[in-house]
């Protein structure tokens, strides 16, 4: 058996079209404020391609850079300048922060109705509650490729190998709240590989290239990795050793490829949902992966 290749660029692609045409329907065009701190490349590159994705979507997007030395306070103030800015619907704050600023404070400040991330306790807390809320991107880009692969976690066993307040944690809240019966893996967890054998749905968010190998695999299983790790050569591989499990997954992503351009449309669709809410339109957002 060879596994079916998730496209998560073609369907990524085609969630960005949506959205172009969603936005140019709006009588306002939705706002994003992306903040970098410093100018860790991978950072960088990172900030450029949301600020175009935004922009080629139709929204307003800004991009604002700050010295690596700026301190937690100066960014505090910038951050309640955005929130208090009609014309800003989304704020996001690129991470890792330089060691003098607390990630914690920085995400608890972003007005949570602008948190178009995900990560401010209270997005966290409505997520778990079942509430609307914005939803963290690379999670709810996850349940859409799902959906696109005609995956239902409905009554399946569901492995989320990462507990992350990013990934891990926000994934298995929402193949919970999709019926899934959700296992978490994590570094101190016993045998990791036994497992992954019992999970029809696995997702893989550690950081380790490779980790998940061909026989963790349980035949047929639908194999997401949302890993995003960087070779000594150059060469971008995921979570998942891909070559070995294509033999045993039923439907997997690849990297590049997978998760990665689903996590930007999403990050799209978060700020579209952010100013149709914050400027009166009822959307539920626990709904359309
Ligand atoms: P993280 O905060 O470092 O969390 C990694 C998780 O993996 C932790 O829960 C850790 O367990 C667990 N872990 C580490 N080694 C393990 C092992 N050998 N066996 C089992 N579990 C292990 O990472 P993250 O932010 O969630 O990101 C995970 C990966 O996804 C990274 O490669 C990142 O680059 C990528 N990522 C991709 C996207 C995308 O758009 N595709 C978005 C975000 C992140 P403990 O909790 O016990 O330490």
């Amino acid at each position: 058996m060879t596994a079916r290749i998730i496209d998560g660029r073609a369907l990524a692609a085609r969630l960005r079209g949506d959205l172009v045409s969603r936005i140019g329907q709006l009588p306002f065009r939705p706002g994003l404020a992306v903040v970098l701190v410093g100018d860790n490349p991978a950072s960088r590159v990172y900030v450029r391609s949301k600020d175009r994705a935004a922009r080629e979507a139709g929204i307003a997007a800004q991009t604002i850079v700050l010295p690596g030395d700026t301190a937690e306070p100066a960014l505090l103030a910038g951050i309640a300048r955005l929130n208090a800015d009609p014309a800003v619907d989304g704020i996001l704050v690129q991470l890792p922060l330089p060691p003098q600023i607390r990630a914690q404070a920085v995400i608890d400040a972003i007005d949570p109705e602008k948190d178009v991330d995900g990560f401010h306790p209270i997005n966290a807390g409505r997520l778990v509650d079942g509430r609307p809320g914005l939803i963290p991107c690379t999670p709810l880009g996850v349940m859409k490729l799902l959906a696109e692969a005609g995956v239902s976690p409905a009554g399946s066993r569901a492995l989320v190998l990462g507990r992350s307040v990013i990934v891990g944690k926000p994934m298995a809240t929402l193949l919970l709240a999709a019926d899934a019966t959700v296992t978490i893996a994590h570094s101190r967890t016993r045998d990791v590989a036994a497992e992954c054998r019992r999970a029809e749905i696995l997702v893989a968010a550690v950081g380790r290239p490779g980790l998940v190998r061909g026989d963790w695999i349980s035949h047929g299983a639908t194999v997401i990795d949302v890993g995003i790790n960087r070779l000594p050569d150059g060469r971008l591989v995921g979570d998942v050793a891909f070559d070995e499990c294509l033999e045993t997954a039923g439907a997997i992503t690849p990297v590049p490829g997978g998760v990665g351009p689903m996590t930007i449309a999403c990050l799209l669709e978060n700020t579209v949902t952010a100013a149709i809410r914050r400027r009166d339109g009822a959307e539920d957002p626990l709904r359309r992966w």
